[in-house]
């Protein structure tokens, strides 16, 4: 679909993450005032419970947009957000007759602060990316054996934390924990050492289920997706995982972009996923093109430097889609509702540019990476990693914005009392 003009100059830029064919969702508050739902749009945002306030925007099932987070607009179901991306693009197409009405409620983004834009209900990581799992289990297990044996029929995943979702813009602790390298006779309780990031996708779910749903029930129940940095400790890893996964390694944060994309504004970038070693299980297979063409990258930033990109790939190298790992989430019977999140799993690309974590681009510490002057195996205090995606389709960018956050030093020994 063509770029959708907008009279906010600014949308129509051809860099901007932000055209009026995106309309990505957040959470914003002004100083003194609350937080409320906006979309973006160009450079500034749109403050909906303002809109919906006067009258502007009228939604079955309303008022959405005052409370502070998205649950209640992304529980009423794809109807309903179907009619509010119709009514936000008449409010802001090039043309309006509503434009002076509508002016007053745009905030310049720089002179707002973004919140979580969800309440996250659960969190599941899943761990879908062939190259990521190849590389692993590679250098973990041997490359003759990499994937584990279930790993080509199901999309195989952890329940994680909710509590530790975080809205890009956080800072991020180095955690302590439990550790033990193969010639340490005993365990140790020391800060993590090999702290990393992992760039993924994340699913957020609007409609609710409860019993099993087949792909396409489970990709009509997706809302949209944000960029997710599942944080991993992985010298705390390395030791607890076996054999129920990782735990307090991937604990202490996950952060989140502060804008979720919706399915319908990533339509024109769905994509096939691949070509199947073995032949899924029906109840898995997929009923047409379930990934996005979503160009990813990561940026390190070292404090006080400058940022180099340290890795490229894109959404579309994944195994499982979302909506097949969310289909399997439900096989069990296990309720699925509003506000659950879905990590992808690492997207790592063929190429040794195109890993998406420091343990793969270092090799587990053992061909530190140069970033300018400096080489990084793991992630030093002070450094922000910040993970950028976009699709382009038809000349029309439809983008994530930033997932930011700044890694702090240890505290001093938690227990030292
Ligand atoms: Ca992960």
């Amino acid at each position: 679909m063509a770029l959708i003009r907008s009279w906010v100059a600014s949308a129509n830029a051809p860099e901007t993450d932000f055209p009026l064919n995106n309309l990505p969702c957040g959470v914003f508050s002004r100083p003194n005032a609350k937080a409320r739902c906006g979309m973006a749009i160009g450079d500034q945002v749109l403050d909906l419970a303002a809109a919906e306030d006067a009258g502007l925007l009228t939604l079955a099932g309303g008022p959405y947009f005052g409370g502070g987070d998205w649950n209640a607009l992304m529980a009423a179901g794809p109807a309903v957000w179907a009619d509010l991306r119709a009514q936000v693009t008449v409010l802001l197409a090039e043309g309006s007759v509503l434009q002076p009405e509508v002016a007053p409620h745009l905030h310049e983004q720089g002179a707002v602060r973004l919140h979580m834009p969800f309440r996250v209900a659960g969190y599941t990581d899943f761990y879908a990316g062939r190259h990521h799992a190849f590389n692993v289990g590679s250098m973990f297990r041997d490359p003759a054996n990499a994937l584990p044996p279930n790993w080509l029929h199901i999309p195989i995943g952890y329940n994680g934390r909710a509590s530790s979702v975080y809205v890009s813009g956080t800072a991020v602790r180095r955690p302590w924990g439990q550790v033990k390298g193969p010639d340490q006779p005993l365990p140790a309780f020391q800060p993590s050492r090999r702290f990393d990031f992992e760039l993924e996708m994340g699913a957020v779910v609007g409609v609710a289920s409860d019993g099993p749903v087949t792909v396409a029930e489970a990709d009509a129940m997706i809302f949209g997706y944000v960029l997710l940095n599942d944080w991993s400790a992985r010298d705390i890893q390395a030791w607890e995982y076996q054999p129920l996964g990782p735990f307090q390694a991937k604990a202490t944060a996950t952060t989140v972009s502060p804008w979720i994309v919706m399915r319908a504004a990533l339509e024109p970038a769905r994509t096939n996923g691949p070509t199947r070693d073995v032949p899924l299980l029906p109840h898995l297979a997929e009923p047409g093109p379930m990934l996005y063409d979503i160009a990813l990258e990561v940026g390190l930033t070292p404090e006080g430097g400058a940022e180099t990109v340290i890795s490229r790939t894109n959404y579309r190298e994944m195994y499982y889609s979302a909506a097949q790992q969310l289909a399997h989430h439900t096989t069990s019977g296990c309720p699925m509702q509003t506000g659950d999140l879905l990590g992808s799993g690492t997207i790592s690309g063929p190429l040794r540019e195109n890993r998406g974590s420091l343990l793969e681009l270092s090799w587990g510490g053992k061909e530190p990476l140069a970033i300018g002057g400096l080489t990084r195996s793991f992630i030093e205090d002070g450094d922000t990693i910040t993970l950028r995606g976009h699709a382009v389709s038809d000349g029309v960018r439809i983008g994530f914005g930033a997932c930011a956050g700044q890694l702090l030093p240890a505290l001093a020994d938690p227990y030292a009392r």
